[in-house]
């Protein structure tokens, strides 16, 4: 574990800090509450094991500041435990009320600061292991199973608040919704589970499209989503006509390049994708006239051939 020892005298910090080095810990040390919430931050520390008195900020005002540090960057709970001069009831009832856990008079044998320590390890494991998986949960349930693109439901909500900022800014606005060419015989052709993998190599595609749309600064924040089924969905923030244009372009030939065989979509023997797309150069209104056009366009593209862009 890594620990930070707090405390003003040298002497209770080099004693302690050497038993702890002694059975393989590694220490931080600081000698206030201030330099304490400082280490603290940066070197994110196990365990906190920290004194009550001392100069510049105490150690119940430390661990107040702690807490808030904590509340504000999702860290896992890291124990705080008080070493007390004496251990009468006022020390305890005040260090537990200032977020500290537990504490040790300094005069504690030996044998109960480790086995108090441990005890608070073992919490402290548990806990971070349940914030991993509380976050693993929270990015599952906007993420698509099968492409690992965001899905619908995360959409409308980024969405939202995309389009209010652009509304907020007048500023333009992009969307291009996708639909996989014949999709229906790819699948009777080759099967369901090769129609999946089909899936996964468009997505993947669409998602380096956006990175480069993003990484050139074409659009601001661009992402893909998977709308449904073989449909998907590209915003384009802050993206000029123009630049919408020649992404859905881009889009097309990059997945016809692929050359995934596809014996049924007789006219280009690989698989390709349809693209409407739809553009504003002041944001302003309901989004849903915008979702329209682009639906309207991808009609369009169907109609006149597949394998092609409509924008407007
Ligand atoms: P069009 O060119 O007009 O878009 O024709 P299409 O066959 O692509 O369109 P249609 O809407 O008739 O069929 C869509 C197909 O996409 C039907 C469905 O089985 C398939 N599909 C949707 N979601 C999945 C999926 O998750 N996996 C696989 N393998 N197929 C899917
Ligand atoms: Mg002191
Ligand atoms: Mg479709
Ligand atoms: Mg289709």
């Amino acid at each position: 574990m890594r620990i930070l020892v707090v405390d003003d005298s040298r002497t209770i910090t080099a004693v302690f800090g050497a038993r702890l080095v002694e059975i393989g810990h590694e220490v931080v040390i600081a000698e206030n509450g201030q330099i304490a919430v400082e280490r603290f931050q940066v070197s994110a520390p196990d365990l906190v094991l920290m004194d009550i008195e001392m100069p510049v900020m105490n150690g119940f005002e430390a661990a107040k500041q702690i807490r808030a540090v904590e509340a504000t960057q999702e860290w896992a709970w890291t124990p705080i435990i008080f070493l007390t001069a004496s251990d009468t009831p006022e020390h305890l009832i005040t260090a537990i009320e200032a977020g500290g856990d537990d504490f040790i008079p300094k005069s504690a044998p030996e044998g109960v600061v480790q086995a108090k320590m441990k005890a608070m390890a073992r919490i402290a494991s548990l806990r971070a292991e349940l914030s991993l998986a509380n976050r693993k949960l929270a990015a599952q349930a906007s993420q698509d199973g099968l492409t690992g693109l965001v899905n619908r439901r995360y959409m409308d909500l980024r969405l939202d608040q995309q389009w209010s900022e652009a509304i907020r800014c007048g500023a333009p606005f992009g969307l291009l919704m996708m639909d996989v060419d014949h999709f229906k015989q790819f699948n009777d052709h080759y099967g369901h589970l090769a129609g999946d993998d089909c899936l996964r190599a468009i997505a993947a595609t669409l998602l380096k499209m956006v990175e480069e749309v993003n990484a050139r600064r074409m659009a601001r924040d661009a992402f893909v989503a998977r709308y449904g089924g073989e449909e998907f969905a590209m915003m384009l923030p802050r993206c000029a006509g123009e630049a919408v244009a020649e992404i859905a372009r881009a889009t097309v030939d990059a997945v016809r390049r692929q050359g995934i065989p596809h014996a049924r979509n007789a006219e280009w023997g690989v698989i390709t994708l349809s693209v409407g797309g739809a553009h504003m150069s002041r944001a302003e209104g309901a989004l849903s006239p915008l979702f329209r056009r682009a639906d309207a366009n991808l009609y369009g593209a169907k109609k006149n051939g597949r394998n092609r862009v409509e924008v407007g």
